[in-house]
C-alpha cells in the first residue's frame, strides 16, 4: 500500500484516519481532494467547520454574511470575545489556519441568494447547510438538488435538533419532499426570540460534519431518507423515515421548479406567480 503522497507530517496529524480499515491512506487522500461548502458560520457552522478542518478536508468554503455578535459566543465556538464585530468569515477562517495549515480555506462574505446560490455551489462537492432560515434553506435544497450536489441539512430550535443527508439522487427525498413551502413569516420564531441551549448546534453540528466525512469518503449508512430528531431535555434520539414525494416540487416526477429563478424565496419560498 502506498501513502497516496500523504507526507510525514500529514501520516502524523491522520494517524487515527490512516490507521482504520475503513479510511486508511486512501480514504484521507479523498478528504484531503475534497471541497465543502458550508453554509453560515454559526452555531451550525462552528461545529461543522472546526471538525471538517480538523480531519483534513482540503478545501472548506463559508459563505456568511453576519458579523460576530457577542450573543453568539454562547454557543458558536469558533468565534472569541476578541472577534466581536469582525465579520464571521474572517473569524472562521482565522480558526481554520491556526488548526490545520494543510486547508484551503475560501470565505465568501456574502449573504446565499437567488442571484449567487449556483455560482456558490459550483465548485464544491458536498454543501452543508448551516443557515438559521427558511429562506437560506430551501435555497441550498433547490440550488443543490437541481445541480445534483449533496447535502446535510441541519436545524436546532431550543432544546430540539434534527439532522439528515440530501443525496440528491434517483431515490433520495429532498427537504421540499418533506416540506414542500416554508411556513407563513412570523410563524416560526427564530432562535434570537426563543433562546438555544448553547451545547446544542455541537450535537447537531457534528452529526452534519460526520455524514460529510461519510458522503465523502463514502462509507457507512448515511441519513438519506431518515430524518434523525434530538430532544436534549429527554436525551433521546427519534428517526423518522423521508419518501421521496413523486409530487415534489422540485425532484417530483413533474417538477414545477427547473431554477432558482422560478421562485419567490421571499413569500414562502413558493413558486414565483410573476
Ligand atoms: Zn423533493
Amino acid at each position: 500500500m502506498t501513502d497516496l503522497n500523504l507526507d510525514s507530517t500529514q501520516l502524523d496529524r491522520y494517524s487515527r484516519h490512516v490507521i482504520m480499515d475503513e479510511i486508511g491512506p486512501e480514504g484521507q487522500a479523498t478528504l484531503l481532494d475534497a471541497s465543502v461548502l458550508v453554509v453560515g458560520a454559526g452555531g451550525l457552522g462552528s461545529p461543522v467547520i472546526q471538525y471538517l478542518a480538523a480531519a483534513g478536508v482540503g478545501t472548506v468554503g463559508i459563505a456568511d454574511d453576519d458579523v460576530v455578535e457577542r450573543s453568539n459566543l454562547q454557543r458558536q465556538v469558533i468565534h472569541r470575545d476578541a472577534d466581536v464585530g469582525r465579520p464571521k468569515v474572517e473569524s472562521a477562517a482565522e480558526f481554520v489556519a491556526g488548526l490545520n495549515p494543510d486547508v484551503d480555506v475560501r470565505t465568501h462574505e456574502t449573504r446565499v441568494t437567488r442571484e449567487n446560490v449556483e455560482e456558490l455551489i459550483a465548485d464544491y462537492d458536498f454543501v452543508v447547510d448551516g443557515s438559521d432560515n427558511f429562506q437560506t434553506r430551501y435555497l441550498v435544497n433547490d440550488a443543490c438538488t437541481l445541480a445534483g450536489t449533496p447535502f446535510a441539512h441541519g436545524a436546532v430550535y431550543k432544546f430540539e435538533g434534527q439532522v439528515t443527508t440530501f443525496d440528491a439522487g434517483e431515490d433520495g427525498p429532498c427537504y421540499r419532499c418533506l416540506f414542500p413551502e416554508a411556513p407563513e413569516e412570523g410563524t416560526v420564531p427564530s432562535c434570537a426570540e426563543t433562546g438555544i441551549l448553547g451545547s446544542l448546534p455541537g450535537t447537531v453540528g457534528a452529526l452534519e460534519a460526520t455524514e460529510t466525512l461519510k458522503s465523502i469518503m463514502d462509507v457507512g449508512e448515511r441519513l438519506s431518507g431518515r430524518l434523525l430528531l434530538f430532544d436534549a431535555m429527554d436525551a433521546t434520539f427519534e428517526e423518522v423515515p423521508v419518501r421521496k414525494n413523486p409530487d415534489c416540487p422540485v425532484c417530483g416526477e413533474d417538477p414545477a421548479i427547473d431554477s432558482v429563478q422560478d421562485v419567490d424565496y421571499a413569500d414562502r419560498c413558493a413558486i414565483d406567480a410573476d
